[in-house]
């Protein structure tokens, strides 16, 4: 199934998309949001698939498409470097920041305010920063509440993926010492959807290929085969003495082809259209736009 959120009358709803034929079932205001299925265990979500058969059908243009999660635990959990080849691509261009290859995988948050929808804008103020770079990344939500999760256990505890784009400010997080917090959290700078495809349509997510496109240009194209950490690890490691809990939200990295690790480097600017694809798990596409946030 393949949650989607938008708004009918006012009110958010949650709704089963159909690809093939671009259209929406709008499920029942009773079963809530997709924040809420995604709370609600298996019971809710056998519960949105019964209801999607019947349910009055829109299609997809005749909907917004918002964040298919909008109520967030806490920051949204990321992971850096968890393609060997953008570690690489980024050897000598982290300041003083040049580490070796780890042994585990390295974690950091953005701020929920960051997190906006798969056809809005990427909020953009060269006041703030001259060096807005892109992150196609998959996403997963967790489903089941969980602690110190075996690797082998670890992939029944997510509920579904997504795509997301880890939009950052180079000369922002190097200001501030090389950190992951400032140049990573601006608000509004997020895309995440476009909708949230339940992870028994996934049958492999160390299969999945990511892009990136700028303004027409492919710029990132990989598998998430190449990742250093695969998903289940991710989830073992990060949630060692931390638990997890339903709704939290994990990015799993970005392969290599970012703007900064280029040679000319390439930064988004007011106008850019930036287009962030999974195979299976959908498209964003987000237009950069000048906005006051200084
Ligand atoms: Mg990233």
């Amino acid at each position: 199934m393949r949650l989607a959120s938008f708004t009918v009358d006012g009110r958010r709803r949650a709704g089963a998309v159909d690809e093939a034929a671009a259209a929406v079932a709008v499920l029942p205001e009773r079963l809530g949001t997709v924040d809420d299925l995604v709370r609600g265990g298996p019971a809710a979500l056998d519960a949105a698939r019964a209801a999607a058969d019947g349910a009055p059908v829109l299609p997809l243009t005749a909907v917004r498409l918002e964040s298919p999660l909008q109520r967030f635990n806490r920051d949204i959990l990321c992971t850096g470097w968890n393609y060997w080849d953008h570690f690489e691509e980024s050897r000598g261009k982290r300041g003083h920041e040049d580490p070796d290859r780890p042994i585990r995988p390295t974690f950091f948050t953005k701020g929920p305010d960051t997190v906006i929808g798969p056809g809005d804008d990427i909020a953009y103020d060269a006041a703030l920063s001259t060096q807005w770079d892109y992150e196609a990344e998959i996403a997963l939500v967790i489903g089941r509440d969980g602690r110190s999760i075996p690797e082998s256990e670890a992939l029944q505890h997510v509920l579904g993926y997504l795509v997301a784009n880890d939009v950052s400010q180079r000369d922002l997080q190097r200001a501030h010492g090389g950190q992951w917090l400032k140049g990573k959290s601006i608000d509004a700078t997020m895309p995440l959807g476009p909708w949230l495809t339940t992870a028994d349509e996934v049958p492999d997510p160390g299969a999945l290929h990511v892009q990136c496109e700028v303004n027409g240009v492919l710029l990132q194209n990989a598998s998430s085969a190449q990742m250093a950490f695969p998903v289940a690890r991710l989830i073992a490691e990060l949630s060692r003495g931390m638990t997890l809990r339903a709704g939290d939200v994990l990015l799993t990295g970005t392969p290599s082809g970012i703007g900064s690790a280029r040679d000319p480097q390439i930064f988004l600017d007011d106008g850019d259209l930036v287009v962030t694809r999974v195979a299976g798990l959908g498209e964003l596409r987000n237009r950069v736009a000048a906005t006051a946030l200084v």
